[in-house]
């Protein structure tokens, strides 16, 4: 279970401080898809960032299982966002000068994995996600869509327990959004990996399990659970 308890997080201070979550206790169960939705500024990523171990709290706890996030230092943080974590942003952060294939296979290498055997693993993921046939491309050489491909396939080479997305479809037409949406959706369901996404886009949120709704720093509602096979 990753578990936030009274999670606050200020920007700077005095007169220019901002109150971007105020004390906010949140749950989110092992293998659910969630959506976080509210208008904009009303500290979505600022959430997801802390849940993440990205940015730092200025109070309050997030625990993912048994390891308390707020409590390990830089280091340790690095290490738990690289060995149990993918991250998916708008703009794909891809690595422009590598392939695809490259793209996918850095961070295992960073975590130690042999050139080998992080090539074989960044090929099995571009299969994942239908690019196996664009290992060898540069992202100047792949659609929106392609490149968002290669990000999630990046994100889940490394086998992680959870899925963060920051408004992963923002660059994308519909249809496109929509297949990235599903393709989510079936990792989600096949690896059991628990995604959380943060949207603009309600035709997103309606692809997951529940959705948070926020407003100035505060969740106003932790959604109903949706029916679904397996265990939660
Ligand atoms: P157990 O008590 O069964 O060992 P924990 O809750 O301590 O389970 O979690 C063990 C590990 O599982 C955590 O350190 C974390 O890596 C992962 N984990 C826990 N909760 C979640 C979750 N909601 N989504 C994804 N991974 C999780
Ligand atoms: P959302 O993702 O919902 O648009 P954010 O979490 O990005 O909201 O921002 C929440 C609030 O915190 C906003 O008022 C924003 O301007 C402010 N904020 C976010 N990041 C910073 C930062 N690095 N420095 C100062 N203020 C920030």
């Amino acid at each position: 279970m990753i578990r936030a308890i009274a999670l606050s997080k200020t920007y700077g201070r005095g007169e220019a401080a901002t109150k971007a979550l105020r004390e906010v206790d949140l749950e989110i169960g092992r293998g659910e898809m969630v959506s976080i939705m509210g208008p904009s500024g009303c500290g979505k990523t600022t959430l997801l960032q802390l849940l993440a171990g990205i940015d730092r709290m200025s109070g309050g706890e997030v625990w993912f299982g048994d390891r308390p996030l707020h409590k390990l230092d830089d280091k340790e943080l690095s290490r738990v966002r690289l060995e149990r974590m993918g991250f998916i942003f708008q703009a794909y952060h891809l690595v422009p000068v590598l392939t695809a294939a490259e793209n996918v296979a850095l961070p295992l290498i960073a975590r130690g994995l042999t050139r080998q055997e992080a090539d074989r693993r960044a090929v099995e993921a571009l299969k994942q996600v239908g690019l196996e046939t664009k290992a060898r491309r540069y992202p100047y050489e792949l659609s929106g869509g392609q490149n968002q491909r290669v990000a999630i396939a990046r994100a889940v080479a490394g086998e992680p327990d959870v899925i963060w997305a920051d408004e992963p479809t923002g660059a994308l037409d519909s249809d496109t959004s929509e297949q990235v949406i599903g393709l989510l959706r079936m990792l989600n369901r096949h690896l059991n990996t628990t995604i959380v996404i943060v949207t603009h886009d309600p035709r997103v949120a309606e692809q997951t399990d529940r959705t948070i709704a926020m407003h100035n720093g505060r969740i106003l509602d932790h959604g109903d659970r949706a029916a679904r096979n397996g265990p939660a």
